[in-house]
């Protein structure tokens, strides 16, 4: 039998076979492949060098060209990511800018690159509420039916087209219901009306009922089958300031604040509630809501309404008050506090609210990474869409506002979605993540 040998590395306790050691030069294996990774580590660290693809580059075009080649992995490069984001850059461009990057979009796709074409619309869409009226013959001619989003402005000859198609594409049918609710003319509403009254052969191989599509185009059809937006406008950004810009600058005042510890407590779980937003009623973005109370304020528990929906009401002095109608998710007895951290006190100070608006349908692409915690504007859900219902009016509530926890905590996920009734002067909280 063959004497195993002890490894020569310092602190190394592993013995090898004489043999393994004549190759190694004394190592054990494991020793040796972590001494080349070293080695290795050491190399890149003296030979990376700084590579600034935008350097020179001051149009704003082809900064995003290049922001969306994608690059070239080499540990040896270290890219210098640009000043701006891309949200940030595609903000900037003017009308003539968004259309080079049209026809750059339509370019990619007829050369075969169809996600960075599509990726592109869909930021120009969302940020810029462009036209594609005239593109999309072409990109159904490409069999491209998704995001939906694009359709927005589909003509009235595409959208009788896709009209057409719904009766007959099984394939495609999803996909065509969700164009059609972006689309969402008159045409568009009596067709979801007729189908919502004599539903069409197809509607029994969905999940769900043909109309149940438009929410996810932020609307609904009223029980008398008229259009209504399930969304407020218009939508303005909350932002969160930059550490060394500091917070001085109070954009509303003591008129708006976010993430506020309630004296409240929690029914369910004990803990404090949170009034994830208060805003001025008489602020523009809640131009169109018709509330009673000076201050919007949408209060919840943010751990228990992360595992179903929270409904508040008003009281007569208009202080959110936890509504009867709360029905405790199944399992949450169980909660044990101790297992979530404490909302940090100046969570909520770190954000302000934009100055200007932006367009609706800004942050309702999710998976794009816009900035998305905002008041007003279409909801950007991570999962499908899902308008809670009034426990007292059984009308589905409009969504109001929105949080990115992501944003609020470190190591936090997920979007606080906010929604109210009017008339029953009621609000909601509901969480999805992905
Ligand atoms: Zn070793
Ligand atoms: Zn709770
Ligand atoms: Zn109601």
């Amino acid at each position: 039998m063959t004497e195993r040998i002890q490894c020569i590395r310092e602190g190394c306790t592993n013995t090898i076979l004489p043999a393994t050691a004549a190759k190694t030069g004394g190592y054990c294996m494991p020793c040796k492949q972590e001494m080349e990774r070293e080695e290795r580590q050491r190399y890149i660290e003296a030979n990376r060098r700084d590579v600034n693809l935008y350097a020179g580059i001051i149009d704003p075009v082809e900064t995003l060209k290049i922001m969306h080649e994608p690059q070239v992995r080499d540990p040896l490069i270290r890219y210098v990511p640009y000043e701006q984001s891309k949200e940030q850059v595609y903000l900037s461009l003017s009308v003539e800018q968004q259309d080079q990057m049209k026809d750059y979009a339509m370019q990619r796709i007829r050369t075969g690159d169809e996600d960075t074409g599509k990726d592109i619309l869909v930021y120009l869409v969302c940020y810029h509420d462009i036209s594609l009226t005239a593109e999309i013959p072409e990109l159904l001619e490409q069999e491209i039916y998704y995001p939906s989003i694009l359709y927005k402005s589909a003509s009235g000859e595409a959208r009788d087209h896709l009209l057409q198609q719904v009766n007959t594409d099984d394939e495609k049918r999803n996909h065509i219901l969700l164009m059609l609710a972006h689309i969402s003319d008159d045409v568009v509403v009596q067709q979801f009306r007729q189908w919502r009254q004599s539903p069409p052969s197809w509607a029994s191989e969905l999940y769900v009922a043909p109309e149940h599509y438009t929410t996810e185009a932020g609307w609904e059809l009223t029980k008398d089958g008229q259009r209504r937006e399930l969304f407020i406008t218009p939508s303005y950004s909350l932002y969160k300031v930059k550490e060394n810009e500091g917070t001085s600058v109070e954009s509303f005042g003591d008129s708006f604040s976010l993430l506020t510890p309630s004296a409240n407590c929690c029914p369910w779980c004990g803990g404090a509630l949170t009034t994830l937003i208060s805003l001025d009623v008489k602020h523009p973005a809640l131009h169109d809501v018709s509330w009673h109370a000076q201050q919007l304020q949408i209060q919840t528990c943010v751990i228990c309404s992360s595992y179903g929906v929270v409904y508040m009401e008003m009281d007569a002095a208009g202080e959110p008050l936890w509504s009867s109608h709360n029905v405790m998710p199944v399992g949450m007895d169980e909660i044990d506090l101790d297992d979530y951290g404490k909302l940090a006190q100046a969570a909520g100070r770190q954000f302000q609210i934009a100055t200007s608006s932006r367009h609706a349908f800004h942050a309702s692409e999710w998976a794009m990474e816009p900035s998305l915690s905002q008041v007003g504007g279409h909801p950007g859900w991570v999962q499908d869409a899902e308008y809670p219902t009034c426990p007292s009016c059984s009308t589905r509530m409009k969504a109001v506002a929105q949080l990115d926890w992501g944003e609020v905590e470190k190591h936090g996920e997920g979007m606080y979605y906010m929604f109210l009734c009017e008339p029953c002067q009621l609000t909601a909280v509901s969480y999805q993540q992905s």
